[in-house]
């Protein structure tokens, strides 16, 4: 299937079917055994986990998204703990090398591959192995990082990317050394490296925790921060909390706090601001900015409605679409 399709704006249509198979698989190129996880969807948000939020990168379209155990950061919160926060051996179920990976990719009509679940940086050898071989077969590559990476790696890591959805948990630093084990500093560098110095599309995904990073002063400082330094056109992806990991007991993000952040952040002048892991539609469409039509409606796994056309333009004007279509 392919993203772009209709010219006239008024076409409507529905990805497939979101229930793909779920299968565990197992890193070779580790001396220590460790696992890695299949799990084929769309590219859209995910749920739960608050990841994969690239609304703007080939619409659409599908997505072979998997992960390998491990992480540099240790956020308290985190919703793949599991997965991210492993140190020892973890029993696989299957074993994957790259060129099969890419193989599962073609077969399942996937355009993209993406690294994900726990922090593609830490296992950057087999993500950069893979996505080598994605390119040669026409396939792109999206990371989706914590941005916690050395000066020094972070463009030989990004050079194998086509598109990064970048947490930024906090804008301030108190809560990445209190929270998250880390500091902000390398994260916001490789936001202004991927967003002025690289040709990778960027989103951002900030989530949201109740009394931790959720007030109107931290979020209004975080939008300007991403229009100041990334550009107003920035997609920002503002994401609810659920309990998880060492904060089981943490109340859940409430619903209001998310449209208050998107709110906030369209009047500091954001152009594409979305709400994640609430049930909110409005907070899930794309405008076009200059004619203000919908232009993609999104339901959950799926998309309803994308009106593009053939250039990989708005339908309805004509304007450039902001980000990557399949022929734009
Ligand atoms: S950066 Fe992401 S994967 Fe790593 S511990 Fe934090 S939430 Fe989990």
């Amino acid at each position: 299937m392919t993203c772009v399709l209709t010219n006239a704006g008024s076409k409507k249509y529905k990805t497939c079917s979101p229930t793909f198979p779920q299968v565990v698989a197992e890193r070779e190129c580790f001396a220590m055994e460790k696992s890695s996880r299949f799990h084929w969807e769309f590219q859209r948000v995910w749920w739960w986990t608050l990841l994969k939020t690239l609304y703007h990168f080939l619409p659409g379209s599908k997505t072979l998204s998997f992960g390998l155990p491990g992480c540099n950061l240790a956020c308290q919160f985190c919703q793949n703990h599991h997965l991210s926060q492993t140190v020892g051996a973890v029993r696989a179920a299957a074993t994957f090398s790259p060129e099969q990976i890419v193989h599962e990719a073609q077969k399942n009509d996937c355009r993209s591959i993406a690294f994900t679940y726990s922090e593609p940086i830490v296992w950057s050898e087999f993500a950069m192995a893979v996505a080598e071989r994605a390119h040669a077969a026409n396939l792109k590559t999206v990371a989706v990082t914590n941005g916690f990476v050395s000066e020094t790696h972070r463009p030989r890591f990004f050079a194998c990317m086509d598109a990064a959805n970048v947490d930024l948990k906090s804008i301030r630093n108190g809560f990445y050394r209190e929270y998250c084990s880390g500091n902000v500093e390398p994260v916001l560098n490789t936001l202004r490296y991927l967003a002025r110095e690289s040709c990778v599309h960027l989103e951002v995904t900030n989530l949201l925790i109740p009394t931790l990073n959720d007030s109107d002063e931290e979020v209004n400082e975080l939008a300007v921060w991403v229009r100041k330094n990334l550009g107003a056109e920035t997609p920002l992806h503002f994401s609810a909390f659920q309990p998880a990991f060492k904060m089981q007991t943490w109340q859940p993000t409430p619903p209001q706090t998310v449209f208050r952040a998107r709110e906030i952040a369209l009047n500091e002048g954001l152009v594409y601001v979305y709400t994640g892991n609430i049930d909110d539609v409005e907070g899930q469409i794309t405008v076009c900015p200059q004619c203000h039509q919908t232009i993609v409606v999104r339901n959950g796994y799926t998309i309803d409605e994308l009106h593009l056309n053939e250039e990989g333009c708005c339908g309805f004007c004509g304007q450039s679409f902001h980000g990557v279509t399949a022929d734009g």
